[in-house]
């Protein structure tokens, strides 16, 4: 059984990113520059955004943070985001979810030009990575699929079980596999209202779990040799831990990691790539505009 450790991956390629980085310094031009507008104080986001931040500071960007009381209303965070869309210096931004409950999450999301939406998240990006044309593509599945080539599993004609059908993980990852220029696999998208989920998991020969259910995937549920890919992070309380929490995946990892041919811990597995896309993509936005 091998350990598919993301985090190493993760410091690998973005060691290549600082590497191009250096190389445009050299050459006389400018650092890419990412945005991140943080509403609130929610602990979770707090860290995303923090991260985001250390990993531009890793790949030689330039960041900004722009943080807002959750009182914000829509109209301010939508001319926020029309500043960010207008600003020269910006290549791309994200607007951290979740947001306050008095804001609309999809209307802001819609009002990021498609050009600066790193976060691949505005329809027009959804609907062309689903065409298979170039598009910014959301950082979770990309991150899932990046780390599935640089371990060399097969996915071609592989039948892929996705367990989650979000938005920003189930979905874009189903259309991302199921592609002839992606995974080129046989795709089976399982959520709350699936019949048979155990015996659809079994079947497959990845495992790709995104529901945020600690310890979901049983070992009874995996069938020998599978790859299992295990994208949630549920806090739970753990008194042992400095923060009262630690991180628990959607894969019951004990029991389920000796059946494996390859498997992500959490943490340490798919979360360091979910950031470092989100540089690929910055750069990548920065490169269409240079
Ligand atoms: P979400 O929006 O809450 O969606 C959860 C999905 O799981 C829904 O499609 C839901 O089905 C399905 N589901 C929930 N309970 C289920 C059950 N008992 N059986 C079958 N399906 C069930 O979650 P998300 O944003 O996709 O995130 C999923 C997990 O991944 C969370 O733990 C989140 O923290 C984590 N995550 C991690 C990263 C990372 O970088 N590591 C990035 C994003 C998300 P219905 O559609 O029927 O409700």
């Amino acid at each position: 059984m091998q350990i598919i450790d993301g985090k190493a991956t993760a410091a690998q390629i973005k060691a290549e990113i600082k590497n191009e980085v250096e190389g445009i310094l050299a050459a006389g031009g400018r650092a890419p520059h990412l945005a991140a507008v943080l509403v609130g104080h929610d602990g979770g986001s707090e860290t995303y955004v923090k991260n985001k931040v250390l990993a531009c500071e890793a790949c030689g960007f330039r960041s900004t943070l722009l943080r807002f009381e959750d009182t914000i209303t829509e109209a301010e965070l939508l001319d926020v985001v029309a500043g960010l869309n207008a600003d020269e210096a910006i290549d791309g931004f994200i607007v951290q979810l979740p947001l306050p409950a008095h804001i609309d999450e999809q209307k802001v999301t819609e009002a990021i030009l498609p050009e600066k939406d790193v976060d691949g998240f505005h329809p027009v990006n959804v609907g062309r990575m689903s065409i298979g044309l170039p598009a910014f593509v959301s950082a979770t599945p990309l991150g899932i699929l990046t780390l599935l080539r640089r371990y060399n599993i097969e996915t071609s004609g592989k039948k892929v079980a996705i367990l989650g059908r979000s938005n920003i993980v189930g979905k874009p990852m189903a259309s991302l596999m199921m592609q002839k220029q992606g995974g080129d696999s046989t795709v089976t998208v399982l959520h709350s209202h699936s019949a048979n989920l155990a015996e659809e998991c079994r079947r497959a020969d990845i495992i790709i779990a995104a529901i945020g259910r600690p310890a979901f995937v049983t070992a009874d549920m995996v069938k020998p040799g599978a790859v299992v890919i295990d994208v949630g992070t549920t806090r739970v309380p753990d008194a042992t831990r400095p923060k009262g929490f630690r991180l628990q995946g959607d894969v019951d990892f004990d029991a389920v990691a000796p059946l494996c041919s390859a498997i992500t811990p959490v943490p340490g597995g798919v979360g360091p790539m979910t950031i470092c896309m989100l540089m690929l993509n910055t750069l990548q936005a920065y490169k269409q505009r240079a």
